[in-house]
């Protein structure tokens, strides 16, 4: 579905992103793990139109999502949870969903409530006052009411308890299971690569592994870089 191939990025003249090849497939969760400073946000920010490719291409569905802008991707079927959340601190729950829908006109909170029923009792309160974890889940709905088809989540558990991080992550399941593909940069590898079917490892701005994520959890390099075993 999503297939980025021989894909360079950058900001002005500091490259950044070396020949990224990696793809995503219908109703599959894929983790991009990888050090601080690695190009993880970059690359999100290629898929979703904000950072251009200097070389290489990024198809969805065929289409070219590179010289688009943000707003076309969003048409396309991509959707973007960006580090920080992000969401409208001063309006309510239900209106920061409702924007999420805007574009496409879609009103209906009934499917994103089904996801997530903690939100259904906060939709009045203000997004700035829940905790993080819910603010995520708000953020993670948010994102869903465009209905993507890919929905990509940077730095899920960024400032959340363990707790709360696992409880976000055992919705990924359902939300790919329901026709949207997810694409999660996470620090928090061993739950990445758990949750995932596929995983990549990005290094200084190249595909450094990749895999069944099945299988780089028990590889060693992972093991011991980033799982702190071994
Ligand atoms: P982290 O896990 O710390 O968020 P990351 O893997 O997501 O790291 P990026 O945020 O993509 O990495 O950063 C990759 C490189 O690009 C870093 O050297 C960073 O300083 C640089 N960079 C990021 N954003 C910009 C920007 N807007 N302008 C210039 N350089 C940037």
């Amino acid at each position: 579905m999503l297939e980025v191939s021989g894909a360079s990025a950058g900001y002005g003249r500091v490259q950044v992103l070396w020949d990224i090849e990696l793809r995503v497939d219908e109703r599959e969760i894929v983790s991009l793990v990888g050090p601080n400073g690695a190009g993880k946000t970059t690359l999100l920010r290629v898929l979703s139109g904000m950072v251009p490719v200097s070389s290489g291409t990024v198809t969805f569905r065929g289409d070219l999502v590179n010289g688009r802008s943000v707003e076309q991707v969003v048409e396309l079927g991509i959707s973007h949870v960006p580090e920080g959340r992000r969401l409208f601190p001063g309006l309510s729950v239900r209106d920061n969903l409702r924007l999420g829908g805007w574009r496409g006109k879609h009103t209906d909170l009934e499917p994103v409530l089904e996801l997530f029923p903690g939100l259904t009792t906060r939709l009045d309160q203000v997004a700035g006052s829940m905790s993080g974890g819910e603010q995520q889940m708000c953020a993670i709905a948010r994102g869903l009411m465009s209905r993507p088809e890919l929905m990509m989540i940077d730095e899920l558990s960024l400032g959340l308890a363990p707790v709360v991080v696992d409880e976000i992550i055992e919705r990924l399941p359902d939300i790919a299971a329901s026709g949207t593909s997810v694409l999660l940069v996470e620090q928090d590898v061993d739950a990445a690569l758990r949750v995932a079917a596929r995983a990549y490892v990005l290094e200084t701005g190249r595909i450094a592994l990749s895999g069944k994520a099945q299988d780089l959890l028990t590889d060693q390099r992972v093991q011991e870089s980033y799982l702190g075993l071994g």
